[in-house]
Parts: C-alpha cells; structure tokens; sequence
C-alpha cells in the first residue's frame, strides 16, 4: 500500500512538476514586487514563471491534503504525495490514467456528478465522500483550472466524522440517562406522595378515637359518670398520659407528612426572641423539673427579633428542649442561649447528656432514625422530631446544626434570619 520509495515525488518536490495550469496558480509576491527591464521580460516572466511553478510544486507536494488534477478528458495530469499515499500507487501509476479507469467506484455517482458540474459550470463544489478502498471520509473541494481540465483537494475527516457520531451517540445517551433519571424521579415523588397521603390518612383516622380515649378518662376522672375511687383515678392519669404520649407521636407524624407534601403553610412575621424563649421554657420547664436538670434560659435583649412563624419556631425550641430533657441525666444542665447579628439570630440548646456519636450527627436529621446506643431511650419517641424541626428551620429561610460530643453532651443550634421589633 507504500508508494516506491525511489519514485516518491516528496524526495525532489521540485523535478517533477505538475502540468502548468491544471490547478489554481498562486501569485509570488516577490516576483510581483520586482520591476522587469523591458529588454529582459519575455526570458525574465519565463524563468520567474518556472520558478513558481516549482515554489508551488513544492507547496502542493508537502501538503497533507490529497491533491489530484485532471485534464478536459477526465486524464489525471498530477497528483501529489498524499494523493499516491491515499491510493497506495505511485505517481508514474496515476498520471496519465483515466479518471473514470483508475477509480470505477466513482462513476455515476455523486463524484462524477459534481466534477461534471464543476467541469460545465466553472464553479467550485464541495461535498463529503466516503473512499471505500481506503475507508476514510474526505471533504472533497474541486475547482476549475485552466485548459478546462478540474483541480481537486482531498481533506481527510474520517476523525472529524467519528467524533461527530460519538458526540451524536453521547448525546443520545446523555439525553436517555436524562429521561430515565427523570422518570425514576417522578416515579419516586410519586411513590413519596402516596407514602405521606397514607401517612395523613392515618394519622387522621388514629386522631379521633385516641382524642374520644382522652376526652372520656377525662369525664370519668371528673365524677361524672359516678364517684371514683383513688384506685381508679391512678388508673386513669395513666390512661391519659398514654393518650397523650400516643397523641404526641400521631401529631409528629401527622407533621411529617405534611412537610413532606409540602402542604405546610408558614405565618412568618416579626418574632420578638424572648418571648419565643420564655414560652418555649414554660412547657418544658416541668419536665426538667421532674427530672432534677437545670434549665437555664439566658436572657437576651427584648429587641432581638426574628422573622419567623411563631407556632414553628415555638415546636422547634419544645422539641429541641424536650430531647436535652430526655438524653440528659438526672442532675444535669441544660442551657438556651441567644447570639445575633444584622443578618442572623442563633438559638442554641446545649446540654451535658450523652452526646452523639460522630458519625451519626447526619442521620438524627434523617426521618426515623434514632442513635440506639440507649435502647430504653430510643423507644421513647418516633425519630421524626429533628427532621420535622430542620424542615421548619429551612421552610422559615434558616437552618438546624448539631455540635456533639459522644458522653459529654450537645448542642443544636436553630439560625434564623434578624428582623427589626
Ligand atoms: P426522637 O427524639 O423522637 O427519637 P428526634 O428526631 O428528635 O427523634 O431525634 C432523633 C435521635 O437523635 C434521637 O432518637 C436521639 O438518638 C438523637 N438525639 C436527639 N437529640 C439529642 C440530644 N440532645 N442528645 C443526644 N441525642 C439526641
């Protein structure tokens, strides 16, 4: 498929010239520029004429392009060192031949109709060929050249052609990946929504009866079905502290699902922190009592404000609380403190219990999870309260952390954006 190397026009680009005219001539400059002596002309324009015919030879030799010109009657007159590469022949093997001999496969197609065209018309073309001996794609140009014969370039675009159709087949595929992963999304929104719908509807149906369960022990308790023993009335606190435990977690959930169709609403207006502070110490107060812990709220200063809803902001703070009570043993503290900025207000709970383990301070955000180094502990409870508290804090344009340290204790803190009282 080598060309003769003793033949190969590249070694002495300028003995063997084209035939004149057969290609497009290219002006040297530095003829143009020199004036002539009249005397001199008629020999001085011949030798300048062969001097850049050869500077052109040389050009056309050294090009990566094939190039091949033919003559009026389809005879090819030269053909460069790519052009004999690319058909795997010599020089001396092509020049002279027919066109149409030479490369049969050609005749009658898109090639002969163009060159015809070009060869009629006296215009350039250009089109892509496939070259099937060879297996490469060429972006063929043909030009007209002198003597009515065409001057024709080969640029090889295999390469090009190949990253077209992979760029073509990535897309396709990236644009696949797209649509499935799309599909997957929806359809896991989808089954999202069917979870939390079943969730609302059961919390809702469990509501009723536990709320009958509670109002009744209430009716009893009071007398007023009879008179009650003392027996009986300790049988029914502990009625209505189970109804209201199960209550408490049927609201959780009840919660979660809303957030989770984003069917929570928010009333987010001007929230004066203290105030939020001290209703949140009031309902958790008793229970850090009952468990002989310190609660300490510090103070801050009545114009420290923040844009929130209030009913949120106050569920986060009791929840928040409430976990320090329950993962804090008896005798020790638990602190609510505030720190703000133009931008941002920081309400941290921070107590001495037993603290998370470090690789578990991501999932307690996680719906359901509860860090079971205390099975008695992690019983009490559904695992949704941090969830539900962060989606809050997000929903109000804040956010929720946690700092712990495993036996030493922690401390959440609740961002949320500063308002002016
Ligand atoms: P629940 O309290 O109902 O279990 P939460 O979502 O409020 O659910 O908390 C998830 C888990 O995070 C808890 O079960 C507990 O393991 C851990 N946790 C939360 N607060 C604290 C805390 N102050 N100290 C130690 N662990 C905590």
């Amino acid at each position: 498929m080598s060309s003769d190397p003793e033949r190969d026009p590249g070694d002495r680009p300028g003995d063997e010239r084209p035939v004149t005219g057969t290609y497009p001539t290219v002006p040297d400059p530095d003829v143009v520029a020199q004036p002539t002596p009249a005397r001199d002309r008629r020999t001085g324009d011949a030798a300048l004429r062969r001097a850049a015919e050869r500077r052109l030879a040389a050009v056309v030799e050294g090009m990566s392009e094939a190039f091949l010109s033919l003559d009026a009657n389809w005879r090819v007159t030269y053909a460069n060192r790519a052009a004999c590469d690319l058909n795997g022949t010599t020089r001396a093997a092509l020049v002279g031949r027919d066109h149409w001999a030479q490369w049969p496969e050609t005749a009658g197609g898109e090639v002969e109709r163009e060159y015809r065209r070009v060869a009629t018309e006296r215009v350039p073309a250009r089109f892509d060929h496939y070259y099937p001996r060879a297996q490469t794609w060429h972006a063929i140009q043909v030009y007209p050249a002198e003597g009515g014969g065409l001057a024709v370039f080969f640029r090889d675009i295999t390469v090009e052609r190949a990253s077209a159709a992979e760029r073509e087949r990535l897309l396709l595929d990236s644009e696949r990946a797209r649509a499935d992963a799309e599909a997957a999304r929806a359809e896991a929104e989808s089954a999202n929504r069917s979870k939390a719908h079943f969730l609302a509807t059961m919390s809702h149906e469990l509501r009723t009866p536990l709320n009958a369960i509670g109002g009744y022990a209430e009716l009893m308790e009071m007398g007023i079905r009879g008179p009650v023993s003392d027996a009986q009335r300790h049988d029914l606190a502990r009625i209505q502290a189970s109804q209201r435990h199960l209550l408490g977690l049927i609201n959780e959930v009840l919660d979660y699902a809303k957030l989770e169709t984003g069917a929570v609403r928010y009333d987010i207006t001007t929230v004066a922190v203290c105030d939020a502070l001290a209703a949140a110490e009031a309902l958790v107060e008793p229970q850090a009592r009952a468990k002989a812990l310190t609660l300490t709220v510090r103070a801050c200063t009545p114009e420290v404000a923040v844009r929130a809803d209030p009913e949120k902001l106050r569920q986060i703070l009791v929840n928040l609380l409430s976990n320090a009570v329950k993962f804090t043993d008896a005798g020790g503290c638990i602190d609510l403190a505030c720190a703000h900025d133009a931008e941002r207000v920081r309400l941290t709970v921070r107590d001495t219990g037993i603290g998370i383990p470090a690789d578990k301070l991501d999932a307690v955000f996680e719906p359901f999870v509860q860090v079971r180094t205390d099975l008695t502990r992690a019983t009490d409870g559904t695992g949704l309260g941090l969830a539900i508290s962060r989606d809050l804090a997000r929903g109000m344009g804040g956010d929720l952390v946690v700092e712990s340290t495993l036996g030493a204790g922690s401390a959440f803190t609740l961002t949320l954006r500063t308002d002016d009282v």
